[in-house]
């Protein structure tokens, strides 16, 4: 996704009642709701986070928030909604965390692990590789945790430093037997990204879904078109992945705060029926600015007040049927 698309992907909230970012901390947390200052700022702090490219998001101030989620699971949080979810597992046979957020954010992730935990740091799984979710693993990394992505995760961190590379990859599942419990990788690729995960902590019932999924405020997905993402593939590897997932598992989104199954239903609803709808409309003739000026139903307009707008999850619509 170009800088200059993401204007064009504002919500509707961001461009009419900006809201500052919390980055003090004063505020509430992310679930509280995704609050955004205006301007320039929104734009990189969009693009930054939805996509990991181009400039990192001011993260003055930003504090790690910790949920404990099921046992010995636990959710940590960046307030401002400036990063994506970190899983933490956390026993006998030490930590393992799912994503790891911005290098800025190191000590203050490391804090809040150690306040978990003073056990040693054995493995960093990436969801995938944008910044927001697999920037850590540099110095993350340096305490001897083996990194583990999707194979192509680890073919575009190979645009940064050795020290951010994933060492263990793989290309349909991989399974970590930790802590009393399979923690299992799967590969669900081309929604997002080319290169998405989703983790299971088998005994536990919770599930890491990447930014397959964002919670809370609500909020149309992104399908990073320039890194191998496509809408309509989202649609279809959340179907693939409902089966997959217990009905009272709980549910740790990209980004947003902890959730459930139900929002997953809910969010499979609406994407069958927007790509539905848009795609009515392209085969019978219709242009994108004839479809974007037509808007969708009313019944979504509650959907635009996350990262992207309506227009901007119709253009991710239209560019993914090809
Ligand atoms: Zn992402």
């Amino acid at each position: 996704m170009h800088f200059s698309m993401m204007g064009t992907f504002l919500s509707a909230r961001q461009r009419l009642d900006p809201l500052p970012v919390d980055i003090a901390g004063s505020g509430p947390s992310l679930g509280g709701g995704r609050r955004v200052s205006a301007g320039a700022t929104v734009l990189v702090l969009l693009l930054s986070v939805c996509t990991g490219a181009g400039q990192k998001p001011d993260l003055t101030g930003v504090r790690i928030v910790t949920h404990p989620v099921a046992g010995h699971i636990s959710m940590l949080e960046a307030t401002g909604d400036v990063a994506g979810n970190i899983a933490v597992s956390v026993g006998p046979d030490g930590v393992l965390i799912v994503d790891d957020q911005w290098a800025e954010l190191t000590d203050a992730i490391s804090d809040a692990l150690r306040a978990l935990d003073r056990g040693p740091l054995r493995f960093i799984i990436n969801t995938h590789h944008h910044d927001d979710h697999s920037d850590g693993n540099a110095d993350l990394g340096q305490s001897g945790a083996l990194i583990i992505a999707h194979e192509k995760a680890r073919e575009r961190l190979l645009a940064k430093d050795s020290a951010h590379w994933p060492v263990i990859t793989f290309d349909s599942s991989l399974s970590v037997y930790f802590n009393g419990e399979e923690v299992r990788a799967l590969s669900v690729p081309g929604g997002h990204t080319d290169n998405d995960i989703v983790v299971f902590f088998t005994e536990s019932n919770v599930v890491h879904m990447g930014d397959l999924f964002n919670s809370g405020p609500s909020s149309f997905p992104i399908a990073d078109l320039d890194s191998g993402g496509n809408a309509v593939k989202i649609l279809r590897n959340i179907e693939l992945l409902l089966p997959q997932i217990p009905e009272d598992a709980r549910v740790i989104p990209g980004h947003g705060p902890l959730s459930d199954k139900q929002e997953l239903y809910r969010l499979r609803d609406m994407l069958d029926e927007t790509i539905t709808w848009v795609r009515e409309r392209k085969n019978s003739g219709a242009s994108l600015d004839e479809i974007l000026v037509e808007g969708l139903p009313t019944k979504f307009d509650g959907w635009g007040y996350g990262y992207m707008s309506a227009e901007g999850w119709i253009t991710m619509i239209w560019n993914s049927l090809g």
